[in-house]
């Protein structure tokens, strides 16, 4: 039987604080599509699981001046939302392509970014479109290309406690049509 303490922060700051408490011990909870399967097979053990789903403000596509896509945001949800914006053609392209319907419903942006598998189908079009990730910590809000983090040497959310709650999947600037 694998066991974990589960805990469910109602908000990033507390959910940053618990990152800090447990470090190696503690891994994000977001569609759970990688993390639950990797658990079951014996690759990860984490001693504390987190929720994200309780913490306001990760989930959504929004435009302002860019593109911004929280990290809690689903593969289905981005490719309903982002399907009238032809800049972002390739993303809503790749996310269609994604799975199928139930992985669509589950696997959030910020999870397939994170899990940094080099079949991750969300990273090529964010590399194409230049996106920038905003991480929650360890510095608030500091901004990494996609580029930056593709080349981390590990995937992003083995390096605990600084891993990288991502508010902001990515914002893309504008471009023209
Ligand atoms: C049947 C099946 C089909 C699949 N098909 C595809 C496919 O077509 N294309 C594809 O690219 N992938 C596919 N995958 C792979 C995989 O599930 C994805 O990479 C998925 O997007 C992971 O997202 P998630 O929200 O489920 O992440 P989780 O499993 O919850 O987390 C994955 C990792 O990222 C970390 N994490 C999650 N969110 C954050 C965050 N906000 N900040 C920091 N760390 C975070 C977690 O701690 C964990 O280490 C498939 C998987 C399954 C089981």
């Amino acid at each position: 039987m694998i066991r974990f303490e589960y805990h469910q922060p109602h908000s990033l700051d507390e959910t940053i604080a618990l990152l800090t408490q447990y470090g190696n011990e503690a891994a994000l909870l977001a569609g759970g599509t990688a993390l639950l399967i990797d658990m079951r097979h014996g690759e990860r053990s984490p001693g504390h699981v987190i929720s994200l789903w309780e913490v306001p403000g990760l989930a959504g596509f929004r435009v302002n001046r860019g593109f911004h896509v929280g990290a809690l945001t689903t593969i289905s949800d981005l490719a309903g939302t982002a399907a009238g914006h032809p800049p972002l053609r390739a993303l809503v392209d790749s996310a269609w392509l994604f799975g199928g319907w139930q992985v669509r419903n589950m696997c959030t942006v910020g999870g397939n970014i994170c899990k940094a598998s080099p079949g991750a189908d969300m990273v090529p079009p964010l590399l194409c479109l230049d996106a920038e990730l905003r991480l929650a910590a360890p510095d608030p809000f500091r901004i990494a290309s996609t580029v930056a983090l593709t080349l981390l040497p590990e995937p992003p959310s083995s390096y605990t406690p600084t891993a990288s709650v991502l508010p902001s999947a990515f914002s893309a600037r504008e471009y023209p049509n």
